[in-house]
């Protein structure tokens, strides 16, 4: 018996809708722009600019999970955004060294199988993170710095861009006063419908920082760490303190070792072991719980899941 055209495409169609509204993707995200002394003082109008950058990042990367894609490409496409965005120190915006050049640091890792990669004082590479993640699946490395790192992108094909391109009058001005202490680092954290968490770190590094200066960001353990197994966690602030403590990979640490909750591992590192004022974390569990904290005066941030919530945050009350 031969079905109708008409007939045919009801039926995909019912099948299709009871397809989507019975497999509802299960995921969460969460994003940072960066820790430090942020005023709240700053014109409404700058605010707000910073809001949307971090609403218009964080439905970049629910869209990909929502319709079922993965933690790696949710937390890499987020984090183009912002490396594309003049407003964070990661990509376009990165800050300034000594020597009035830019110097980019990132890193990603895979909870799944804790393949992770990672590229260190690069200057003409556009998205850093996107090189770490070439670095992590198609070299049998994990680290790459400097000359070296360029030569790989280049080889890979990514977009080069000359050093200049990361110049903007922002952060001339924070080089020139050099206590400025916001910072504006990028991170994401993603944990997908199938359990997968990645977690992505990407910077220009500390204003005014030595030529050759490598901070927490590219530093499996230290800025950027996930594993299936317990969590993922991307840090911002300072990052020899965070290097020091190995913030991330102590906090997932805490959760198999000792059984802490994500919230208790990520206060025990941020409030009882690194100084105050030093910066803050965001991260996911394999429960797809998340925690935000901080120990500055602000983080830029924000959070998103299946079950509906989506936010975004500067200081701590709001
Ligand atoms: N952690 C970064 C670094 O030390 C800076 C930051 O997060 O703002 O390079």
């Amino acid at each position: 018996m031969l079905i109708p055209n008409k007939t045919l495409a009801i039926i995909i169609f019912c099948f299709l809708t009871t397809a989507t509204i019975f497999s509802q993707n299960k995921y969460t995200i969460v994003i940072h722009g960066g820790a430090g002394t942020i005023s709240k003082d700053m014109p409404d109008s700058v605010k707000e600019d910073y809001y949307s950058a971090l609403k218009e990042a964080l439905s970049i990367g629910k869209s990909i999970l929502h319709l079922g894609g993965s933690s790696l490409d949710a937390v890499e496409r987020v984090i183009n955004y912002f490396e594309d965005n003049p407003k964070f120190n990661a990509g376009r915006g990165a800050v300034y060294t000594a020597e009035g050049k830019h110097e980019l640091d990132a890193s990603i890792m895979f909870g799944k199988d804790l393949s992770c990669g990672a590229v260190a004082g690069v200057t003409g590479i556009k998205n850093p993170i996107s090189l770490a993640r070439l670095v992590m699946e198609k070299s049998p490395h994990v680290f790459f710095f400097g000359e070296g790192a360029e030569q790989y992108g280049k080889k890979m094909g990514v977009t080069f861009v000359e050093n200049s391109y990361f110049d903007t009058e922002k952060r001339f001005e924070q080089l020139k006063k050099s206590q400025e202490k916001i910072k504006g680092t990028v991170g994401c954290v993603a944990i997908d419908n199938e359990g997968n968490i990645t977690a992505g770190t990407s910077t220009g590094g500390m204003t005014n920082k030595m030529h050759g200066r490598v901070g927490d960001s590219p530093i499996i353990g230290a800025g950027n760490y996930a594993n299936n197994k317990t969590c993922g966690v991307s840090a911002t602030g300072t990052g020899e303190l965070f290097i020091r403590h190995n913030v991330a990979f102590n906090v997932s640490a805490l959760m198999e070792y000792k059984g802490f909750t994500l919230q208790q591992a990520a206060d025990e590192m941020i409030f009882n072991r690194l100084p105050e004022g030093a910066g803050g974390i965001i991260a996911v569990d394999k429960e797809g719980n998340y925690s935000m904290v901080f120990s500055s005066s602000g983080m830029f941030r924000g959070v998103a899941d299946s079950e509906g919530v989506f936010e975004v945050k500067i200081w701590k009350e709001e």
